[in-house]
């Protein structure tokens, strides 16, 4: 397998990349265990006793066949302009602080973007938008994503998307959405101190509102849209969800989603935080 080098800390990786090869914020290990079914995904989300255990096991996870291939894919072939750069080509685990008040939920990886650097909302434009906003808010310490290993940091805050391979078209099966969700589900119960989440688009938002549900936490219905609010509570706390546009392309260039609106969200996030 051709190995090629890192395109900011040096050092040699295959496409995709092994575990334990030193990749930047790989915490996979060779025996961290693989799942291969739903079965299995569920009997490793349920036995981790850690964040970190969690975050290995998901970057290895091989349990959605047609996911499975296109990540492969796609990190073999490569589009043109990258075809000198290793690809990530596992799934995108949860990125940023460990016992966050600001969760942010996103669809799945981009097939070129974090599929390609191994973190998540990493090396696209939505990236670029994501983390410029969460820069102005002070969850962020700069404002560029450009690689795994560029020292970005998460400040109170953590990403993740709802399924964490990248599929064909930005499309997951109902299928794979909900194999995917106990990755999620397992998250959350190592995230309790979370008050805020915001939902990237109504994928997001509906996988959340489910998630919370499943956690015994209960809410009014709200349709998804840019700013539409859910406050969840459960006998132990509450928790804001926030909807905001997608800041992909499509929503970005055409002005759906503008800078000032995806500002104003996460000066919300700020605002209930800071007074919580
Ligand atoms: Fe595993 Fe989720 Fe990727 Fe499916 S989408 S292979 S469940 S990490």
């Amino acid at each position: 397998m051709k190995e090629l080098p890192h395109p900011i800390i040096g050092g040699s990786f295959s496409s995709p990349v092994m575990p334990s090869t030193n990749w930047p914020m790989d915490v996979a290990l060779t025996q961290t265990p693989i799942a291969k079914s739903l079965t299995q995904v569920k009997k490793i989300a349920n036995t981790v006793e850690s964040l970190t255990e969690l975050t290995a096991a998901i970057s290895v996870c091989r349990a959605c066949p047609r996911l499975v291939s296109w990540r492969t894919d796609v990190a073999i072939t490569k589009r043109k302009s990258f075809e000198d750069q290793p690809y990530w080509g596992r799934p995108a685990t949860g990125f940023g602080a460990a016992n966050p008040a600001l969760l942010v939920v996103g669809l799945a990886p981009a097939a070129n973007g974090a599929n390609r650097t191994g973190r998540i909302f990493t090396g696209d434009r939505s990236g670029d938008w994501l983390y410029r906003a969460m820069h102005k808010a002070g969850f962020a310490n700069q404002p560029t994503s450009e690689h795994a290993g560029d020292g970005l940091e998460l400040i109170n805050a953590r990403v993740l998307a709802a399924v964490r391979c990248a599929p064909p078209g930005n499309k997951p099966t109902p299928t794979e959405r909900d194999i995917c969700s106990h990755w999620f589900a397992a998250e959350l119960k190592f995230l309790p101190n979370v008050q805020v989440i915001i939902a990237l688009g109504g994928f997001a938002w509906d996988q959340t509102i489910s998630m919370l549900t499943q956690l015994g936490y209960l809410g009014p219905k709200v349709k998804f849209g840019h700013g539409a609010s859910i406050e969840f509570t459960n006998p132990d706390g509450s928790v804001l969800l926030l909807g905001s546009y997608h800041v992909s392309q499509q929503n970005t260039f055409t002005g759906r989603l503008t800078e000032a609106m995806l500002d104003d969200i996460f000066n919300q996030a700020k605002v209930c935080i800071n007074s919580g």
